[in-house]
């Protein structure tokens, strides 16, 4: 029997929509979190694919996700728009908060997207490069949930907190990368667990501090920073400018908020844009070709672009469509 089932991305997106909708999602709730789902599984993100339904499942049916929240919009300045999700989904805040954003960068060169109170489970580059798409570039930031030891620790602190940008450029893919500031996702971590696969010893420490290959005793102790000290002074801004900047919670205050659960966080998230057409001395177009020659030098030497392998999936999904495991397919199936 094969270990893989491949589905085309039509029957992945009526899959994702029949859970969401399951689990008490209004309609344009599972669309928002449908698109995001189907974009990480055609780009082969597995772990931001359509595994992330049996997160989001629990979630909304055990955690405190409001399946049918409903997004306010409040224009705080001319340069900043905020979106209280109403401790619904992520999507759908970022993709009704982003339409002002993009209009409110036209004429004021930089503006921000705050999104409060959201439970957030996407990978940030679906966001970031959506409005790389309209021309501008663009930052994407969010604590998440206490799992992370600061350089010179071993207790749990940071969140994974991830960290995006994307730039414009000619054709139809922007320069975009998009990390976690832990060595890994948590998300790959559950999913070796899931598997039954070992994990590489320099991803996390156990409860003791010890460096372990063990996922589940991973998931118990605490994961760690890439970069060391750097990392960890990335992640310190990043709850700093995506938590008490915006009033949100901290991903230590997130995990108190769970209150046990194992739901997806719930926190605020930072976007910035900037319009390159009002940031420029004078030539926009003649900046963009300057950047273009960074791209190709970064190539030349041999390096590849990130989001390349996403790119590249993405062509391949388009016409051969989709797989998944069949173990997280039944699991899947069953959330219906
Ligand atoms: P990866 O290490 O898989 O990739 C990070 C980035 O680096 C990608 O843009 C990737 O491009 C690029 N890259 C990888 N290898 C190379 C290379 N050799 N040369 C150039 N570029 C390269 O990401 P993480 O595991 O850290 O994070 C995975 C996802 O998890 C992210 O999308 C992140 O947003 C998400 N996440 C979300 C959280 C949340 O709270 N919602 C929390 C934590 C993580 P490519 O994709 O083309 O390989």
């Amino acid at each position: 029997m094969p270990d893989t089932i491949t589905l085309t991305l039509d029957e992945a997106h009526t899959l994702s929509i029949e859970v969401l909708t399951a689990c008490g999602m209004t309609p344009d709730h599972a669309q928002a979190v449908t698109r995001v789902i189907i974009a990480g599984q055609r780009d082969e993100c597995h772990s931001h694919g359509l595994y992330r339904l049996i997160d989001c499942a629990r979630s909304l049916r055990d955690g405190k996700a409001v399946p049918d929240a409903v997004p306010v919009i409040e224009e705080v300045s001319p340069a900043l728009v905020r979106v209280d999700a109403q401790f619904g989904l992520s999507p759908l805040a970022f993709e009704l908060g982003s339409k002002v954003l993009l209009s409110k960068v036209k004429t004021t060169g930089i503006a921000a997207l705050v999104i409060n109170h959201c439970f957030h489970f996407s990978a940030l580059w679906p966001e970031v490069e959506s409005l790389a798409q309209e021309g501008v570039a663009a930052l994407a930031m969010n604590p998440t949930f206490s799992t992370v030891a600061p350089a010179g620790g071993t207790r749990p602190l940071f969140g994974t907190n991830p960290f995006a940008f994307a730039w414009p450029r000619p054709g139809p893919h922007p320069y975009v990368f998009d990390f976690a500031t832990s060595v890994i996702a948590r998300g790959d971590i559950e999913l070796h667990k899931r598997l039954g696969k070992k994990i590489p010893t320099d991803w996390a420490v156990d409860e003791n501090g010890q460096p372990t290959d063990d996922p589940d005793a991973a998931l118990r102790g605490a994961m760690l920073t890439f970069g060391g000290y750097k990392g960890s002074a990335l992640s310190t801004m990043i709850e700093l400018l995506a938590g008490p900047l915006l009033g949100d919670l901290t991903s230590a205050e997130s995990r108190t908020f769970d209150e046990g659960v194992g739901a997806a966080p719930c926190h605020g998230e930072l976007i910035v844009a900037f319009n390159p057409s009002l940031f420029t001395q004078g030539d926009a177009k003649q900046d963009a070709l300057r950047a273009e020659t960074l791209f190709e030098s970064i190539k030349a030497q041999g390096g590849r672009l990130p989001s390349e392998r996403r790119f590249e999936a993405r062509a391949r999904s388009l016409v051969q469509g989709v797989s998944i495991p069949v173990k997280i397919y039944d699991e899947i199936v069953a959330l219906k």
